[in-house]
């Protein structure tokens, strides 16, 4: 069985979006209990690399780290466990919310800018990024960046997310490059 209910939600995603093929190379942040981990597992994934604040049980082969991702060099020590740059950043973090509400707002954008900075920096072009998002102001900001860089972005209420939940995924796939690439 899978550690998570989470797994279910991106079960629905991979599917829809045909994410998460054997032979990937895969990011996974947040990863804690490691329902994500296991479906990536189960779909042939073999290098994938995660972080989480929390301990995670083993997942072998999987690289589980417990760290604060926004820390400097938390980034590269997951493309460096990976062994070379994702072919698909997927993060499920969720901050602890203070009950505070614009301050629980502010660290939840947080929290997805700094995997979407992350992801823009690792991805090669065609790499794809998967967000936990929650409905409310700024989304729609993250949503007109990821537009610049990725050739589709939907924003997603996966079946198996409760719907009295504002909780949504943000799916980006066809990643541009970095804009200096294409110079030269
Ligand atoms: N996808 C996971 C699964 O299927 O098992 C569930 C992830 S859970 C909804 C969200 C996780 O994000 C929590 O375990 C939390 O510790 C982690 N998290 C929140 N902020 C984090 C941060 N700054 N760095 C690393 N992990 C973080």
């Amino acid at each position: 069985g899978y550690r998570s209910r989470a797994a279910y939600k991106l079960t629905d995603i991979a599917d829809r979006f045909g994410l998460l093929k054997p032979g990937q190379r895969v990011i996974d942040l947040g990863a804690a209990p490691g329902g994500w981990t296991q479906v990536a597992l189960e779909r042939g994934v073999t290098r994938i690399a995660g972080v989480d604040l929390l301990p995670v049980e083993p997942l072998p082969p999987a690289i589980l780290i417990q760290a604060d991702f926004t820390d400097p060099d938390v980034g590269d020590q997951l493309v460096e466990a990976l062994g070379g740059p994702p072919d698909l950043v997927m993060s499920d973090m969720a901050p602890n919310t203070v009950g505070h509400r614009r301050t629980d707002h502010l660290r939840i954008v947080g929290l997805i800018d700094a995997a979407v900075d992350f992801a823009e920096a690792v991805l090669p072009p065609g790499g794809a990024f998967v967000a936990k998002a929650f409905q409310g102001g700024e989304i729609s900001e993250v949503i007109t960046r990821l537009k610049r860089s990725f050739a589709h972005v939907r924003n997603v209420k996966p079946p198996a997310s409760r719907a009295d939940s504002s909780e949504t995924y943000l799916v980006a796939t066809g990643f541009r490059g970095h804009p200096a690439a294409g110079l030269a």
